[in-house]
C-alpha cells in the first residue's frame, strides 16, 4: 500500500496535482489483500483515518470532532510525509475483478461466476484438470487516481 501511494506522490508532483481525490486499486481475490486491512493502510498512511472510525466511498464522510487529527497508532502515522494534505480529501475505491483462469492441458477459460464454472475449486470444467494458469485474480495494483 505504502508503494501505491509513492507512486501517486511521485506522479502528482509531476502533474502538479496538490489535492489526490480518488484513489482507485484492483485487488484480485487472490492477491491475498484483505481490502479491508488495505483500507485501514490507506487511512493510516494518507492522514485521513479518525479515532477507530472508517472513512469509506459509499459512507458518509467521517464527522466526529477528533477526525481532523488522529495521531494513530506510535510509530505508524505516515501523515507528516510527503506534500502536506495530498491525500487528506483522497477517498479509496476498491475493484475486485472475478477470477480468470486458463486450464494449462486443454486451454479451457473458466471462472468465478460462470454459470457452468466449477464450484470455485479450480477443476477445468471441460477436461477436470487442476492447476489452472490464472489470468486474473492475483492483481494489486493502482488502476488510476484522480486530483487537482
Ligand atoms: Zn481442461
Amino acid at each position: 500500500m505504502e508503494r501505491i501511494l509513492d507512486v501517486v506522490r511521485e506522479s502528482a508532483a509531476r502533474e502538479g496535482i496538490t489535492r489526490v481525490r480518488t484513489v482507485a486499486l484492483v485487488v484480485g481475490p487472490r492477491s491475498g489483500a484483505m481490502p479491508e486491512a488495505l483500507r485501514f493502510a490507506f487511512e493510516v498512511l494518507a492522514g485521513t483515518a479518525g479515532p477507530g472510525g472508517t472513512q469509506t466511498a459509499a459512507g458518509p464522510p467521517a464527522t466526529d470532532s477528533a477526525a481532523i487529527e488522529s495521531p494513530g497508532p506510535p510509530g505508524r502515522s505516515g501523515a507528516g510525509r510527503g506534500p502536506a494534505g495530498l491525500f487528506a480529501e483522497a477517498v479509496l475505491l476498491i475493484d475486485v475483478p472475478p477470477i480468470r483462469a486458463r486450464c494449462r492441458r486443454c486451454g479451457t477459460r473458466y471462472g468465478e461466476g460462470d454459470e457452468n464454472g466449477p464450484d470455485w475449486a479450480f477443476t477445468c470444467p471441460a477436461c477436470g484438470s487442476s492447476g489452472p494458469e490464472f489470468l486474473s485474480g492475483n492483481e494489486l495494483r493502482l488502476d488510476y487516481y484522480e486530483g487537482d
